[in-house]
Formats: C-alpha cells, sequence, structure tokens
C-alpha cells in the first residue's frame, strides 16, 4: 500500500504562495494553490511546469478544508472569509517564511520595522557579499524565501520580514533579530490597534534563546515601552542616537561608535552613504550585525560607505538647471517623510498625497514650515492635504498626474532647491504601486 502524500493548500500564487508551492512539492507535499484573483502568467508557467495543481479567480472552499495545512501570502487579511473557515476547521495557516525555515539550516538574519526594513536588508546583504559570506536575500525582497530554500543552499540568508509574514509565523526562530522602529502603519489590518501591530512586530523574538541576538532602537518609544513589559530572552543589543556607551551602537561627537564584546569600530556619520537620521538608524543596526557576524572592521566601514542605496528610497534622480530631483516613492506614511524632510539641507518643493491611510499630518508641520517652500499635492482626493498645510506654506498646487505635478515643481523651483517626491500616502489611487509611481516620476523628470 502506497502511503497517502499530506496535503497543503497554498492561498495566493504570487511571489511568496509560487516559491511555497515549489518548495512544498519538493519536500513531498500534494500541493494544490488557490487565488481567487487572475493569476500572473509568469507565475502561472512555473506551475504548469512542475505539475502543480492551481484554481484562479476562486477559492474552492471544500477542497481546501481538506488540507492538513494552509500556507498563506502576506496579502491575504486575517478576516478573509478563506481564512476564517480554515480556522473554523482548526487547520494551521502559517506564513511562507514559517514554512521555508523548516527546511533550512542556514542562519537567519531577520529585519522588521514599519520603516527601513528592506534599506536594511539591502545593507546588511551587501556588507555579507563583500565579506565573502555564502548569504541570500530574502522575504519580502525579491525571490521568496521558499524558492531559495528549494533552490540554493546558503550558510545565511537575510529577510525582511513584514508584519503579515509575522503574524503567520509560530515557531520560527531568528538567530540575529533587528527590529527598526515601530509606528503606526497598516492599522487598518489591525482593527485600529496599535497595540495588536505592536505584538506583531515584537514576534520577530518570539522563541529566541540566550544564544540568540536582538538588535533594536531603543530611542523608539513604543519599542522602549514594550521591552519593559516583554524581556527578550535573547542577547539585547541597542542602537540610539544618543550618547550612550551603554548601548551597543551609538553617536557621538558626530561619529559612529559601535562597541560590541569591547571592540569599537568608529567611522564620521559624514562617511555614511546613505543620509538622513533614519538612515544613521539603519547603519548602525546593519554595523552591529555586522560585528556580530565577525566581519572585518574595514569591510564594515567600506560598505557603509559606498552602499548604492534601494531604488525609490530618497533616491538621487538627476539636477535640472541646478534643481536636484529626489525619488522617495516609498515613502508611503507620515513617519517616513518626516524622515524625508528631517535629511535635506535645502529649500524643498513636496510633491505629496496618494491614497491616505487615516493619516495625522500634524508631525509635518514643523519641518514643513522650516523647510518646503511649496507642495504640490498629487492625489484624486487632496482635501485633507490642503487643510493640513494651507496655512503652512506659501505655494499649495494640485496636480492630477504626475507629469503635471514635475511640471509644476520644475516651474516653482530655482537653482539650488530640491524637489522632492515623498508622497507620505500609499499610490494605489493614481498608480499600480510605489515602485510604478517613482518610475513615472523618473521618466517624468527626464522629459523635463
Ligand atoms: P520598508 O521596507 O520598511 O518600507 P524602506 O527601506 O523601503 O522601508 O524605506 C521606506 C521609507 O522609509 C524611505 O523612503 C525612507 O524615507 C524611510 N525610512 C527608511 N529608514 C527609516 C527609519 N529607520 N526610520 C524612519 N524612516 C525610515
Amino acid at each position: 500500500m502506497t502511503e497517502e502524500k499530506a496535503y497543503i493548500v497554498v492561498l495566493g500564487a504570487g511571489e511568496s504562495g509560487v516559491g511555497t508551492a515549489v518548495l512544498a512539492q519538493q519536500k513531498g507535499f500534494k500541493v494544490f494553490v488557490s487565488d481567487n484573483g487572475k493569476i500572473n502568467d509568469y507565475y502561472k508557467k512555473i506551475l504548469i511546469e512542475k505539475g502543480i495543481e492551481f484554481e484562479e479567480e476562486k477559492h474552492s472552499i471544500s477542497r481546501l478544508l481538506s488540507s492538513g495545512e494552509a500556507i498563506k501570502s502576506p496579502g491575504i487579511p486575517d478576516n478573509s472569509e478563506v481564512i476564517i473557515r480554515l480556522h473554523e476547521k482548526n487547520i494551521p495557516v502559517i506564513s511562507e517564511i514559517e514554512f521555508a525555515a523548516r527546511y533550512t539550516n542556514a542562519q537567519l538574519i531577520c529585519i522588521t520595522g514599519s520603516n527601513g526594513k528592506t534599506t536594511t536588508t539591502n545593507l546588511i546583504f551587501y556588507m555579507m557579499k563583500k565579506a565573502g559570506l555564502n548569504v541570500e536575500m530574502a522575504g519580502n525582497i525579491g525571490k521568496s524565501f521558499a524558492l531559495l530554500v528549494a533552490e540554493r543552499d546558503p550558510d545565511f540568508f537575510v529577510l525582511e520580514l513584514s508584519s503579515f509574514q509575522l503574524d503567520g509565523m509560530f515557531d520560527f526562530r531568528a538567530d540575529i533579530a533587528i527590529l527598526l522602529n515601530i509606528t503606526p502603519d497598516h492599522l487598518d489590518r489591525y482593527d485600529y490597534e496599535m497595540q495588536r501591530y505592536t505584538d506583531s512586530k515584537f514576534r520577530i523574538m518570539q522563541n529566541q534563546t540566550e544564544n540568540d541576538l536582538f538588535i533594536y532602537c531603543c530611542d523608539d518609544p513604543v519599542i522602549s515601552g514594550e521591552l519593559g513589559k516583554k524581556k527578550p530572552k535573547a542577547i539585547p543589543l541597542s542602537f540610539t542616537l544618543k550618547f550612550l556607551r551603554d548601548n551597543t551602537a551609538y553617536v557621538e561627537n558626530e561619529k559612529l561608535c559601535i562597541n560590541y564584546k569591547n571592540n569599537n569600530l568608529t567611522m564620521s556619520i559624514y562617511d555614511l552613504a546613505l543620509k538622513g537620521k533614519h538612515n544613521i538608524y539603519n547603519s548602525m543596526a546593519a554595523g552591529i550585525a555586522g560585528e556580530v557576524l565577525r566581519i572585518r572592521k574595514d569591510t564594515i566601514r567600506e560598505s557603509l560607505s559606498d552602499f548604492q542605496g534601494v531604488e525609490h528610497r530618497l533616491e538621487p534622480v538627476i539636477k535640472v538647471h541646478g534643481i536636484q530631483f529626489i525619488n522617495d516613492s516609498k515613502a508611503t506614511n507620515v513617519n517616513s517623510t518626516w524622515y524625508a524632510l528631517e535629511s535635506m539641507t535645502n529649500d524643498v518643493i513636496l510633491i505629496m498625497g496618494g491614497l491616505d491611510k487615516g493619516n495625522d499630518y500634524g508631525e509635518l508641520k514643523d519641518l514643513v514650515r522650516e523647510k518646503v517652500k511649496a507642495i504640490i499635492c498629487l492625489g484624486v482626493d487632496n482635501s485633507k492635504l490642503l487643510d493640513a498645510f494651507g496655512d503652512v506654506v506659501d505655494i499649495i498646487q494640485e496636480a492630477r498626474s504626475m507629469n503635471e505635478a514635475v511640471s509644476r515643481a520644475y516651474r516653482i523651483g530655482e537653482k539650488g532647491d530640491v524637489a522632492l517626491l515623498s508622497p507620505a500616502c500609499a499610490s494605489f489611487d493614481l498608480f499600480d504601486n510605489y515602485e510604478d509611481r517613482g518610475r513615472q516620476f523618473k521618466r517624468a523628470v527626464r522629459n523635463l
């Protein structure tokens, strides 16, 4: 008699779901992929080539309910019907990261936070590559973790983890966990309860032991408050912009200092490749990880000073008639726009707006007053922005397309100004996603 294969379902057939399906098949599961939207041709081809069964534009609930475990893409909310039905039948619903981690022995360096995840993940990956380590990068970035586990066998993974992925993680253990910051974001998925979102971020340290490391920003009031209640089992290593020698990384006299196991690394903050206070935080987090991994100091310094940055994150585009255009399309919440403005040293023409996720623009007012000479509101509904900033800046205009926004910024700008796209909002009212918004910005700038 042949033993029946364990049956699992994969919900969502994007990068995460298809990677999971490939890995699950490789590990001997009978796999069924179900997506209630249309599956992109690229992913459909992979499923067909691998002979993996799938359905699209529906969820055949009864079929899904006969599975032993479901692996859900991060985009599917917990309150969707299919998830509720699976929970009712006590079928475990986990994330791709939880599933794939079962099949690798690599050390896992995991990064989460409301902002700065992609930047820090890339920076650590870059540093580790430069140090000659056998490392792959995954999570919210590029190829899925599951696919890389199926296809490669590195010694390390650097993983960018969103709160949605963390929500589906139960037994997963990070060797090195990095928590950058916690500010309100995605609250619509957490019943507008900040504590639930915070708990989700803190899952990054669940299952850690005293042999693991927990790197975190102690300037962040939400993180510090939470650590008063939940002590990490892992060794805590903190970073701060204040001068506090108890911390593993800090800034003193404009020098970034890392002190790990009585080993000191210092470098001028002016030598950091990534500009702005927020990037000093990201660089400190990456630098601590580098020290923990015993990467040579020269390599750490070099990586922090020649890293090229990531597209759509304070990405310089070009100067046109002395006006520097900067693409920060990934600033999809108020906090990231705050940090973008904070890092500006010239007068700013700010292109902002889009889909508002319940933003409070009050936090931006002081910086806008100090640094912004004009705001171009780029969204379908700009009323909240007009109300918030109408009295704060001299010039506030509306635009309905990226070309219009860019040409308005160009007309207002003078030599030495910066035209900054840092929307503080999601992009879906006028664009496919933030990448599309950033690319349209760059195209419009280059066509000036
Ligand atoms: P994430 O992957 O968490 O969305 P990114 O690295 O893509 O973060 O950066 C998104 C935006 O957040 C950037 O445009 C930048 O302006 C801002 N940002 C980056 N790092 C930080 C940080 N440590 N704190 C606050 N804002 C940040």
